[in-house]
């Protein structure tokens, strides 16, 4: 099991998840390469309110959907605003915050077992989540920075997947994306005091750091998982830093805030 980023034909970059691959579940997550974007968003912006040309972005967000086989008018995201509400997707969303701002309000993860809709959710350092129930044929996505990852919105995302369509955790694959590492994401006390209250391990996701700390972020969110029965074995940690590697990925962090947004897109 692994991730790994491929090139499309029409030359966007996109990493997937080999155990996704494997059972015929088309997604991807953008790379910054193969796009229209000029600096500081070169090249595959995906994010309208980045201050970035829109005409570029809705271009790229179309160059994205192509490479990955997938129609513009099927996806679905949400406007996303580091909360943990998580939405019921349907066909009746479809297009919805694909090409505009016209997304799901207050939405940070997404759900749906309707085949043929596609889930997008957007990151720049902000760890992406994708969910699959191979049994009850359902998908989720979300993202999570450090507060969506405090709120434990991984977790919440299988739950609503558990309430809606019947999803065993422990039957759920799930792919971690690249976000930023313990290597770089250095957060003050009162982050770590969240962590301190909501996880009883929280000391093995966090590094004393001089006066502050080094937060694992996704390594927070596999914990949660695992402590509502998701197998560890069937969870795929990308294990690559957004900051170290701003070649290929936009790092908030790392660019102080003038730079993209990537995307993932996952479809049943
Ligand atoms: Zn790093």
């Amino acid at each position: 099991m692994s991730f790994s980023i491929q090139c499309a034909a029409n030359n966007v970059w996109y990493g997937t998840f080999a155990h996704f691959n494997n059972i015929g579940i088309c997604h991807g997550l953008a790379t910054r390469i193969g796009g229209l974007s000029e600096a500081p968003f070169y090249s595959l912006n995906m994010g309208l309110r980045s201050g970035d040309d829109v005409k570029k972005v809705a271009a790229n967000r179309e160059r994205f959907f192509q490479a990955l086989g997938i129609a513009a008018g099927t996806v679905v995201s949400g406007q996303q605003v580091h909360g943990d509400t998580v939405a019921v997707v349907t066909e009746r969303d479809m297009g919805r915050g694909a090409l505009n701002c016209d997304g799901l309000p207050g939405t940070d993860a997404l759900v749906t077992n309707a085949a043929g809709v596609a889930l997008m959710i957007f990151f720049a350092d902000c760890v992406p989540l994708l969910f699959v129930d191979p049994k009850r044929r359902a998908i989720g996505a979300c993202h999570a920075g450090w507060r969506g990852t405090a709120a434990s919105l991984a977790a919440k995302t299988v739950l609503a997947m558990q309430q809606h369509f019947g999803t065993e955790p422990g039957d759920c694959l799930v792919g971690i994306g690249p976000s930023i590492g313990q290597c770089c994401y250095e957060v003050d006390e009162p982050v770590i005091a969240c962590y301190r209250e909501a996880f009883s391990w929280w000391e093995d996701v966090a590094i004393p750091h001089g006066s502050n700390w080094r937060l694992d972020l996704g390594q927070a969110n596999c914990r949660q998982l695992e402590d509502i029965g998701v197998d560890k074995r069937n969870i795929v940690l990308s294990n690559v830093c957004t900051a170290c590697n701003t070649p290929l990925f936009y790092s908030y962090r790392a660019e102080h805030g003038k730079t993209g947004v990537l995307a993932a897109v996952i479809r049943l």
